[in-house]
């Protein structure tokens, strides 16, 4: 198949765009960079499947393809709030601009939507079925509410064209190739640790989050994609859960590392928990994450020491 990735140059999207190239299909990958870079997808750029396109999203474009991976989005705060207004464009306008695509050319498209459309969660763990509770006007409405309208748009293009979509939930995803400087808890921890800086927890650290290691999650995003009769929306995460605190713990021991830990001002509206409820993408998808969580640090760990030794980010 002639397959389309979006933000294909990007943490999660750089290895989708292998893993299909692996299974033989052709790939798109189109990215504007703003978070994303062609150090990504170095390795990808000789393979005779693999096309880069440098494009923003919230303009159209037309393409022949069969599978739209719809990926384009900062996924971090301190990115997604470096421009907000762009950020919820790129959700809206870019996912009608999607939209419209894979209704011109008959393509399958999936949205990768988050765990954030639950936003500070009442009901734990998180189905799928519930609604969630949302801050409208906060500094993460931005990211939040564009991801919901990108769902309701998604939903209300099968309803109304017949448009084939899927739509993921994804929960947070660490490994190898998350940009350093990215503001996330994995790779600011990572990062502080193998420099021996203080390790910076939000508030007390008492917030918790369920960590879905990448080659999890890719099998994920493609099994979804690949269903029959199923749209979604699927939660795609690891429910093992984990409080911050312990986290940085865990980092520190593991990288064995000389940092201390300190304590920093919680962001607002910042979710005290999250632990994604996985039912349906058992039942649905036969899927459940395999990676343990040690396992999928040192792997990251070691790909973080790499790229920090050879003073690339
Ligand atoms: P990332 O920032 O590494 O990748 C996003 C990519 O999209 C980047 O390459 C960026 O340059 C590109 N991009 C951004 N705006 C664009 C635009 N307007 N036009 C074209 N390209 C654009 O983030 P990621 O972690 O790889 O996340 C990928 C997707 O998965 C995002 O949609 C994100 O919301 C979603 N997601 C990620 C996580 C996670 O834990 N990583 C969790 C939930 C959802
Ligand atoms: N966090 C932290 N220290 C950091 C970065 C993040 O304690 O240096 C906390 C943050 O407040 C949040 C959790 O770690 O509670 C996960 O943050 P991240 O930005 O990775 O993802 P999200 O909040 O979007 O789930």
């Amino acid at each position: 198949m002639r397959i389309l990735v979006t933000g294909g140059a990007g943490f999660i999207g750089s290895h989708l765009c292998e893993r299909l190239l692996g299974e033989g299909h052709d790939v798109l990958c189109l990215d504007n960079f703003f978070t994303g870079a062609k150090r990504n997808i170095d390795h990808l750029l000789d393979h005779h499947g693999f096309e880069l396109i440098r494009h923003d999203i919230i303009e159209p474009i037309l393409l022949e393809v069969d599978r739209i991976y719809n990926l384009a989005c900062p996924a971090s705060p301190v990115h997604y709030q470096y421009n907000p207004v762009k950020t919820t464009k790129t959700s809206v306008m870019g996912t009608i601009n999607m939209l419209g695509l894979a209704k011109r050319v008959r393509a399958r498209i999936l949205q990768a939507s988050t765990s954030e459309v639950y936003g500070d969660p009442e009901v734990h763990p998180q189905t799928e079925a519930y609604w969630g509770n949302v801050n409208p006007i906060g500094l993460r409405s931005c990211y939040d509410e564009g991801k919901r309208v990108a769902e309701t748009l998604m939903m209300d293009y099968h309803r109304q064209n017949g448009v084939d979509i899927r739509i993921v939930r994804i929960f947070n995803t660490y490994g190898p190739r998350m940009a350093v400087n990215d503001g996330r808890v994995v790779s600011n921890f990572v990062v502080q640790a193998l420099r021996n800086d203080d390790l910076t927890v939000y508030g007390a650290g008492e917030q918790t989050r369920s960590f879905c290691f990448i080659d999890d999650l890719v099998e994920g995003l493609v099994r979804m994609m690949e269903c029959d009769g199923f749209i979604g929306p699927v939660n795609l995460g690891n429910p093992v859960e984990t409080p911050i605190i312990e986290f940085a713990r865990r980092i520190v021991e593991l990288t064995g590392s000389r940092s201390e830990i300190v304590y920093r001002p919680l962001p607002a509206d910042d979710p005290k928990q999250r632990q994604p409820d996985i039912s349906l993408a058992r039942q649905k998808l036969g899927w459940e994450p395999r990676v343990p969580l040690e396992e999928g640090l040192r792997r990251t760990i070691a790909d973080f020491a790499a790229r920090l030794s050879a003073g690339r980010s």
